[in-house]
């Protein structure tokens, strides 16, 4: 059989790796991590820095095919191995968009989605300027690296400015606030032929700039073809194979507004393991094996909630309720605002 590589090792490269094996490949996982949640699942683990090219090396030479599981990964490793002749899929053109929020804003305009207004943040008279031509009220982040909330200053007015630069002290980008209804995300996977498909869209819940639960169906009024169309116009941009998501803020008045792109499977999709007939880790791994993609039709509805920095003790209390699909990432140490795993609950399609 041939073997899948899998770059970066949290709890999507183990659900990943677990997708691969179900379709009878092997599985190797590469990151500098000695025994993370994706190794648990793989056949073997090379633990070595994404820029140490010898590991990366003797890696290409064991797979046929790879990919990754975060968008922090260098774009030159993905080159790497394809300069030695390992098609990896998504390939790096998407990480140079993905990796910093200013480019990312800009390309979403660029292929037709609104999105808040911004400004690229290099100093605190920067953050100043932006303030008074944006308006007040609005978030700070850094450019690059954040995620779960994490790097990122909510802006008030009359708020010192100064202090709430220097408090993330890094290129950062201002983004107006966005008043939105709900906050939506599209999970679309394209092949190597070039076919598209979509899930459906869940409605998610952030609390402290976390995910904690999608709920399909959303049972919002939206109108999702134009943004459906742009994301085919931006997968076929970029000859995109693999699982992409988008996420969304929807208001009533102003419809779908672009926050970000994540070129992965994403948290927002994880009902599709215990709703949909191809979940979204089989149809990422499909399109990464260059098979034809999956029906991403979905069967029932469905309720995901994140367990976030909960230990042991409190998922035996889970287990008490058999209708619980319960999935947990192996990982040994649970901290504060960390996903340890989540739970799924179906219900008849309504
Ligand atoms: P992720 O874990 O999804 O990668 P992240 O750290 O990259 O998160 P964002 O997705 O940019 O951060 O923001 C996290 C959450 O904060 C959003 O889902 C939304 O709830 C809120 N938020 C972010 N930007 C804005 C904005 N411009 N207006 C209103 N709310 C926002
Ligand atoms: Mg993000
Ligand atoms: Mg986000």
């Amino acid at each position: 059989g041939s073997t899948i590589g899998i770059l970066g090792t949290g709890q999507l490269g183990r659900m990943l790796a677990a997708a691969a094996a179900k379709l009878g490949f092997r599985v190797e996982t590469y990151g500098p991590e000695i025994s993370p949640p994706a190794a648990q699942l793989a056949n073997e683990h090379h633990a070595a820095d994404y820029t140490d090219i010898e590991s990366l090396r003797a890696f290409a030479h064991r797979i046929d095919a790879a990919t990754f599981e975060f968008e922090n990964i260098p774009p030159e490793t993905v080159r790497t191995l394809i300069e030695e002749g390992v098609p990896v899929r998504p390939d790096e053109r998407i990480l140079a968009v993905c990796q910093d929020r200013v480019p990312e804003k800009k390309f979403l305009r660029e292929h037709g989605f609104a999105t808040a207004p911004f400004a690229d943040i290099q100093t605190a008279e920067d953050l100043e300027k932006a303030v008074a031509e944006i308006g007040p009220e609005g978030i700070l982040k850094t450019r690059r690296f954040g995620y779960d909330g994490k790097g990122q200053v909510r802006i008030r007015p009359g708020m010192d400015l100064g202090a709430a630069f220097a408090e993330l002290n890094a290129p950062s980008i201002y983004e107006g606030l966005v008043e939105f209804d709900a906050e939506v995300s599209l999970i679309a996977a394209r092949s190597v032929s070039g076919d598209i498909r979509f899930f459906d869209m869940p409605h998610n819940d952030h609390s402290g700039g976390i995910l904690r639960i999608s709920t399909v169906p959303a049972n919002l009024p939206i109108e999702a073809e134009e943004a459906k169309s742009s994301v085919c116009h931006l997968l076929e941009a970029l000859d995109y194979v693999g699982v992409m998501t988008v996420e969304f803020f929807w208001s009533k008045s102003r419809g779908l507004i672009a926050n970000e792109i994540a070129p992965r499977v994403h948290n927002s999709g994880h009902w599709t393991h215990e709703a949909c007939a191809v979940s979204q880790f089989e149809q990422h791994i499909r399109a990464v094996a260059g098979w034809p993609l999956g029906d991403p039709v979905r069967h029932s509805d469905a309720v995901m909630a994140n367990l976030i920095g909960m230990d042991a003790e409190e998922w035996a209390m889970l287990a008490e309720d058999p209708a619980l699909a319960i999935t947990l990432y192996g990982k040994s140490e649970a901290r504060a605002g960390r996903k340890m795993g989540h739970t799924v609950k179906i219900f008849p399609k309504s």
